[in-house]
């Protein structure tokens, strides 16, 4: 963490501590890629709200894609929303002009999953883009900056951009946005209870976010009760054959239906990361995709769902769920997913000499 970015983690985490010297609030750069697409057009808008660092916090945006036409364009009605938070915009084509200094960048820009697409082919399409961001981001960036990857396939961008930014840029500097999966975990089990989806909690998803994920609601709680005392065992019926493939195959359903992969659902979880990622999340724990270090069986290096939590501004996984039969079960499927993904990327390097 720089310093902008540690005194933002203190503001949110100085209950019962002494009252700091009052001291300005020092901007924070975000660069969003993938600007003018579906998924950065909702977050822009969250950031500009103060959403995602909150009300009090000024920001810099520096917005990235590959149309200047329409860069101009998104600048302008920016500017239009006289967003409160938003001290400058500027746009780019790019990376590095619009990663100089940047504390944050939104890794959304890539090309959408298309129906009957699959991750090995994602990884084909967007892995240029992401090593010359990867590369950008460790020679330009702000000291101790945060790349958030959005883009599919999420855990193989991931290790390229740690790889690609080395060595000024460590592995704790780059995560995967996981979090939709947990929202839909939660979703899914609102549905089914008829309970408010706020009343669920404790849901977290494990390994590749793609149809191998593991949400696991062993550890869960629903109106503070045991969730499975409403859902039934992991091992049963409801878990097996409903929620697993339901919340696996969201993205598929919505892409189908509205002919276009989410984005306001993407939007949302995507600044509810950031937030947690920087403020802490109140000390909760929630999904993010980090590097593995060998937790829950998960090879090392690869870049997985977990459940972790923010302490002292560090991402921790928290270790203790999934531990019955089923769950590991569901742990070794879902790793050797990851593993694959890893060795497409790595190979991706080898061929760029990195
Ligand atoms: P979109 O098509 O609306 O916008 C994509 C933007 O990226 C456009 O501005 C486009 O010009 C640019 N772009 C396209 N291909 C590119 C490439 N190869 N390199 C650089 N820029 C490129 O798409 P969207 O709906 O905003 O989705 C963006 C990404 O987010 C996709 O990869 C999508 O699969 C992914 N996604 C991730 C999650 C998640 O949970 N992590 C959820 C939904 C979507």
């Amino acid at each position: 963490m720089n310093t902008a970015l540690r005194a933002l983690y203190l503001r949110h985490n100085s209950a019962g501590a002494a009252a700091p010297t009052p001291t300005p609030v020092q901007p924070i750069t975000v660069a969003v890629t993938g600007a003018n697409g579906s998924i950065a057009g909702y977050v822009i808008s969250l950031i500009g709200s103060g959403k995602m660092l909150g009300e009090d916090q000024p920001v810099r945006l520096r917005l990235l894609s590959r149309d200047q036409n329409k860069l101009d364009g998104l600048a302008d009605e920016v500017e239009d929303c006289l967003y409160k938070t938003v001290l400058d915009t500027t746009t780019h084509t790019d990376p590095y002009e619009a990663f100089k200094d940047a504390d944050i960048v939104l890794g959304i820009g890539a090309s959408p999953r298309k129906k009957g697409m699959g991750r090995q082919q994602m990884l084909a399409s967007n892995v240029h883009t992401f090593i010359e961001q990867g590369t950008a981001f460790g020679q330009v960036a702000a000291d101790g900056a945060q790349f958030v990857v959005v883009g599919n396939p999420t855990s193989g961008l991931a290790h390229i951009v740690s790889e690609c930014a080395k060595p000024r840029m460590d592995a704790d500097n780059v995560t995967a946005m996981h979090l939709l999966d947990q929202f839909r975990a939660q979703a899914a089990i609102a549905k089914k209870t008829g309970k408010p989806a706020q009343a669920v909690e404790g849901v977290v998803v494990f390994g590749n976010h793609s149809n191998t994920m593991y949400p696991y609601y062993g550890c869960a709680t629903i109106e503070g009760q045991p969730a499975p005392s409403y859902l039934g065992s992991l091992a049963g019926n409801w878990n097996q054959k409903v929620f697993l493939p339901t919340v696996r195959t969201r993205g598929t359903a919505i892409l189908e239906k509205r002919g276009g992969s989410s984005s306001q659902s993407a939007a949302q979880a995507t600044v509810q990361h950031t937030r947690g990622l920087l403020t802490g999340n109140n000390c909760e724990t929630f999904t993010m995709g980090v590097r593995s270090n060998g937790a829950y069986g998960i090879q090392e290096g690869v870049w997985s769902s977990f459940p972790v939590k923010i302490v002292g501004g560090k991402i921790q996984i928290i270790e203790g769920h999934a531990q019955d039969e089923f769950s590991q079960k569901m742990l070794r499927e879902t790793n050797e997913d990851l593993k694959a993904e890893h060795a497409q990327a790595s190979q991706y390097l080898r061929q760029h000499r990195l």
